[in-house]
């Protein structure tokens, strides 16, 4: 088992491994003083898991009850929060009880959020099951849920407890998923790790068959940079928007296609059309293009918008793109600052204040 330190307020770690799954119970036992543990998850994964991490609990002489979700993007609202909260509320969970965040991204947001407001706040774990949740949403703290106007527009930071990934879950996980998370762990390798864009570049296809060394060496090395960068920028105010290398781009992408992308994919082609921008606002002191698309090819993810699946057909306009990034979040007194690589596994910020070069890049991956 592999274990990392994430220097947030307050400390916590994150064990890699195996088959941990079925230690989770007695790990918590000896590390936490704890009454009760609630299993948030969602319909798929209690069927996979969640079922099964009861029994381990009881086994374990622990008390555990699983509050259950339908799977999927939407549920990600108010509405299921405050019905979790109910059914908890009436099953006399307190303070002392421990929340259990097993699932995606999606069930680690919620059980995440709702763990930070129930009571005012009681203790989570996150056991996160999927590649993206694993290697990116599970690390750093952010918890929340979609408002109709727009997505995590409610949130809280709070760490968890300890975060537990076996890399078995991934067996189940369906390809589309696996490819999901695999963009993000190509994006470490862009922003931080030249040595590990190298590794990638290496296996290529390998990663499909899944073999523990492979996995575990993947999920470590992408844990490992994730939790470098919000070890030195808890509440993202500098360093951390590193990490939106590929998601300026991406989101517009999602903006266009209504969130109907995967994520994932979508800033696979963000990060071809922001490693272009590099070379042509002259940040590039090297071929950083080319590079991240020959990886992305290796391993099988998009280059194009036209490659992600779900987004054909539409036809798409670099207008509207622009007009959506200048929408984002990341906009501060009207400039859009993007992340640009000066090489592999270096960044810079740019300003960006002509954007007739980025409708040139968009038409480029469309
Ligand atoms: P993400 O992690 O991609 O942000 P979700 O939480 O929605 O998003 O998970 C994506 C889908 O994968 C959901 O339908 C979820 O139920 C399913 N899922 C999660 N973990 C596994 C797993 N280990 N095996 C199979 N399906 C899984
Ligand atoms: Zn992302």
């Amino acid at each position: 088992v592999k274990v990392l330190k994430v220097k947030t307020k307050p400390e916590y770690e994150i064990l890699i491994g195996k088959g941990i799954f079925k230690s989770i119970p007695e790990d918590m036992k000896s590390r936490f003083d704890f009454g009760k543990v609630a299993i948030i998850t969602d319909s798929n994964v209690r069927n996979l898991y969640g079922d099964e991490l009861k029994k381990l609990f009881e086994k374990a002489g622990v008390k555990a009850e699983i509050f259950d979700f339908p799977a999927g993007e939407q549920s990600k609202n108010t509405d299921t929060v405050v019905s979790l909260a109910r059914r908890m509320v009436s099953s006399r969970f307190d303070r002392k009880d421990i929340v259990v965040a097993l699932g995606g991204g999606v069930a680690g947001d919620i059980a995440g959020f709702l763990a930070s407001i129930y009571l005012r706040g009681i203790p989570f774990v996150q056991v996160p099951t999927t590649l993206l949740a694993q290697v990116d949403s599970s690390v750093g703290g952010k918890t929340g849920v979609d408002l109709p106007e727009g997505k995590n527009l409610l949130g809280t930071f709070y760490q968890p407890l300890r975060v537990y990934i076996d890399t078995d879950f991934l067996k189940t996980l369906p390809l589309l998923e696996l490819k999901n998370g695999l963009a993000e762990v190509v994006k470490y390798g862009c922003i931080l790790r030249r040595t590990f864009f190298y590794y990638l570049k290496r296996l290529g296809k390998k990663f499909y068959e899944l073999s523990e060394d492979v996995l575990t060496e993947v999920i470590f090395q992408s844990v490992k940079a994730k939790a470098w960068v919000v070890s030195r920028d808890e509440k993202e105010s500098g360093l951390r928007r590193i990490l939106n290398f590929g998601h300026t781009v991406g989101h517009a992408i999602e903006t266009e296609f209504d969130y109907r992308v995967p994520h994932g994919l979508a800033v696979a082609v963000g990060m071809v059309a922001e490693a272009r921008l590099s070379e042509t606002f002259g940040v590039a002191e090297e071929k950083v293009a080319d590079r991240v698309i020959n990886l992305l090819k290796e391993l099988e993810l998009p280059t194009k918008i036209s490659d992600i699946p779900g987004a054909k057909g539409k036809k798409l306009s670099e207008d509207s793109m622009v007009q959506s990034m200048l929408k984002d979040k990341k906009v501060w007194k009207g400039k859009l600052t993007i992340v640009l690589l000066k090489k592999i596994g270096k960044t810079c910020f740019y300003e960006v204040e002509d954007f007739v070069p980025v409708k040139e890049v968009l038409k480029e991956v469309v």
